[in-house]
């Protein structure tokens, strides 16, 4: 789902002639790279790091698209570049949504993955209702245009904590479809039906456009 605030020609007239830079407001390098191969040439991707961001960007909305929001604001107004930033949570359909946006902090302040995914399968026990869902939220500041890509990715928490790979909560996440956890699939399989994966394509087809 892309839902465009405002948008202007310009923005697109100038993207066909000059380079631009665009912050991605990561200091992962390995998201930098992938990005940065699949976006148009025009475009340079410039990480936080790159213009000196070094401070933790606010996080504090109550959604998740709101804190995406957030960050790409606060690196435009605070740095003047254009910028794009994203935001992700696990809603558990039976606990209304939770862990959701506190999805990184559900055990704590540490951000442990461990004891987040322990909290979680303990919050459910023996629910049979385990329906949940990851959803990445990418806001995208261009000029004074603010547009945003949503990405979903159906599945359900399973009982116990299945594969390595991966991070976060995906030992205990089952894609709807499949029967390997997203930390059993290949990362190349996982990207393409994820949550982040679903908005990153958006993204990249919107900056073609
Ligand atoms: P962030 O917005 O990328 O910082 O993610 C928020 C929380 O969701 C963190 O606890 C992440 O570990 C978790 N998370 C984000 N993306 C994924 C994923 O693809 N798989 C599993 N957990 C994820």
């Amino acid at each position: 789902m892309i839902t465009i605030f405002k948008k202007s020609q310009a923005t697109q007239i100038i993207l066909l002639f000059t380079e631009m830079k665009l912050v991605f407001a990561t200091n992962n390098d390995n998201k930098i790279k992938e990005v940065q191969a699949l976006i148009p040439s025009g475009i340079k991707l410039l990480s936080l790091a790159d213009i000196d961001c070094t401070e933790d960007i606010p996080e504090t909305s109550a959604t998740i698209e709101g804190n995406a929001i957030q960050k790409a604001h606060y690196v435009k107004e605070k740095y003047g570049y254009d910028c794009f930033a994203d935001d992700t949570g696990l809603e558990v359909e039976s606990l209304d949504g939770a862990p959701g946006v506190y999805s990184a902090r559900y055990a704590g302040e540490a951000k442990d993955a461990e004891a987040n995914m322990n909290k979680l399968l303990n919050e459910l026990d023996k629910n049979e209702q385990r329906n949940a869902q990851f959803k990445t939220v990418i806001a995208l500041t261009i000029d004074d245009d603010l547009t945003t890509f949503t990405g979903i990715c159906q599945g359900e928490i399973t009982k116990e904590k299945k594969g390595t790979g991966g991070f976060g909560y995906d030992p205990i996440f089952l894609p709807h479809g499949y029967s390997e956890t997203f930390a059993e699939l290949p990362l190349s399989e996982k990207n393409q039906i994820s949550h982040r994966g679903k908005a990153v394509q958006q993204l990249i087809e919107f900056l073609h456009r």
